[in-house]
């Protein structure tokens, strides 16, 4: 139940309660998780809340309510979930999940979908996704959850109500602890072996900003032959991206988010470059991080993105 999570966010679930206390909720939701490990559980409270004729948010007010015991048995099909399918969200999970919610349509009865790691929807799903959200069905609410906003369409987040998670405490969590909340990892990779690939990528990075395009000549060794696969290439772009982030903070005088044990790597780098080449080199990372996920060439992919940013 909400109840369970104000202690560790208590502004998001004041904005959830208030809005249902006021009748004033929105059709679709945006949860940013910032890193918060319990957010698909806060979605599921909240969906919940909603649903509870009584709107309890403490189950210990409400015992008998058949809403609250259907969902707590997973069989209450007005709450839908959605994950990943492998590595993306697909076109066809969403078709399926609109074809539900028009079969048994009640009017009067509120119908609630969430989406974990929203982020994960390939084009088609994120397009299907658009349609649904720009045509609200005046029963149906969206609740999309996401550890990377920037990784969504515009016009998704832009249609969505954004609630923020308040960042864990953060004294205890180590940088590569910090990276793995929000990089993709694939399942076969632990703790140990993130701190190695964080290690390669930032070496790779010096090595490109130094060399330049002369990098071409020895991808093999700072790259392929530690990151070897498609997973892992997808992770260490997305580690890539996130150290460019860092770099760019510095460079706009704010704080390294991420990278905090790089910290003279960074300085180094922000320094070698204008905020125009930075932002453009962000771009670049993500445009090619996109294509991975089109099975495009590794190796290809590799040399593109050494030429383009050599370029810039
Ligand atoms: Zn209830």
């Amino acid at each position: 139940m909400l109840d369970e999570f104000v202690a560790e966010q208590k502004i998001v679930c004041t904005i959830l309660k208030n809005s249902v206390e006021k009748n004033k909720y929105s059709h679709a939701y945006l949860f940013e998780t910032n890193g918060y490990k319990n957010t698909n559980q806060v979605a599921l409270a909240f969906a919940k809340y909603l649903l509870c004729p009584h709107h309890y948010a403490n189950s210990s007010k409400c015992v008998n309510c058949t809403q609250c015991n259907l969902i707590d048995q997973n069989i209450f099909s007005e709450i839908q979930i959605i994950e990943p399918d492998g590595m993306w969200i697909k076109k066809e999970q969403l078709d399926q999940l609109q074809k539900e919610f028009m079969k048994t349509a009640i009017q009067s009865q509120l119908r609630i979908y969430i989406i974990h790691n929203a982020e994960k929807m390939n084009e088609h799903a994120a397009n299907s996704i658009l349609k649904f959200l720009e045509e609200p069905a005046p029963n149906i609410i969206a609740i999309l959850v996401t550890d990377n906003m920037y990784q969504l369409l515009d016009t998704i987040v832009s249609r969505c109500q954004i609630i923020s998670f308040a960042k864990n405490d953060e004294r205890n969590h180590t940088m590569v602890e910090k990276i793995m909340d929000f990089v993709y990892l694939p399942i076969t990779v632990d703790k140990l072996q993130v701190e190695q690939y964080v290690d390669t990528v930032v070496h790779f990075a010096n090595y490109l900003e130094s060399k330049g395009k002369d990098t071409l000549l020895n991808t093999q060794l700072t790259w392929h032959s530690i990151i070897n696969d498609r997973d892992k290439n997808l992770m260490a772009f997305e580690m890539l991206l996130l150290f460019y982030k860092d770099i760019l903070n510095v460079k706009l005088n704010r704080k390294v988010e991420f990278y905090d044990e790089y910290q003279k790597q960074i300085q180094d780098i922000a320094g070698k470059n204008t905020l125009k080449q930075l932002t453009k080199k962000l771009m670049i990372i993500n445009q090619l991080k996109e294509r991975i996920k089109l099975n495009v060439n590794q190796n290809l992919l590799i040399d593109e993105l050494i030429i383009e940013m050599g370029g810039v």
